[in-house]
């Protein structure tokens, strides 16, 4: 079932692309494997999967040791300071950097194992709905400015995780809203050069291709409903 799933998504991530004119393979799929089971997220890297998506850090590394050691792993949910020593060195991504002092924290972890960091900037679009992400333009373009001045940081875009509606077409100003940042960002800071959008979940990821996403964090379209 995973696979035939999963081949659903590939082919539907595919369609999005060349429906929007893009070329699919500058579209990464991550696969949100919380709550699913070694036994499961091993099926889904059998079919093609090569980087998943955690949410929390005590479960990300119980998972990542019994893992093949080409899977990448990407942190996308709220990561606290005090946490960052444990995945600096087995995370490829960091997606949900929303402040200045996790951005100072990563940085200095990353420089006592000689590791350039690849990270997002979480921005929040929903206002009161969602707690995390960084939620105005100012602070925004304060913090991109500041992740420029730490060196072993690599800021490569932004990330969101817009409100939820039942029809996904409610979310595309959402998705237009973060490509739109991350050009206006680009005009401001042009040495950011950012250039990932990763944005788009299982109700929503063709349309989030459409609106420019180069990363879409699946879940419940590949595993199922979460228990
Ligand atoms: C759970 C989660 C997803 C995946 O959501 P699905 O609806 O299962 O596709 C994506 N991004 C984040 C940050 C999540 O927490």
């Amino acid at each position: 079932m995973i696979s035939q799933n999963l081949e659903n998504v590939f082919k539907k991530i595919e369609n999005s692309a060349l429906r929007s004119n893009r070329d699919p393979q500058e579209i990464k799929l991550i696969a949100v494997t919380k709550k699913v089971s070694i036994h499961n997220i091993l099926e889904c890297i059998k079919a093609g999967v090569n980087i998943i998506g955690e949410n929390y850090v005590q479960e990300a590394l119980s998972k990542i040791e019994k893992l093949p050691s080409h899977i990448e792993w990407h942190m996308i949910g709220h990561l606290q300071r005090n946490k960052v020593k444990y995945i600096i060195e087995s995370c490829s991504m960091i997606q949900s950097v929303d402040s200045i002092e996790l951005a100072e924290e990563i940085s200095k972890r990353g420089k006592q194992i000689n590791k350039i960091m690849p990270i997002l900037i979480e921005v929040n679009q929903g206002e009161e709905l969602t707690k995390t992400g960084v939620k105005n333009k100012d602070d925004i373009i304060k913090l991109v400015q500041h992740i420029l001045t730490l060196p072993n940081l690599s800021l490569k875009g932004l990330m969101s995780i817009p409100p939820f509606f039942i029809n996904p077409e409610d979310v595309r100003p959402f998705f237009r809203q973060l490509r739109e940042l991350k050009d206006e960002i680009n005009k401001i800071i042009p040495k950011a050069n950012l250039t990932e959008l990763s944005m788009g979940m299982s109700n929503d990821f063709e349309i989030a291709i459409e609106e420019g996403a180069t990363m879409v964090r699946i879940g419940r379209a590949i595993f199922g409903e979460r228990i």
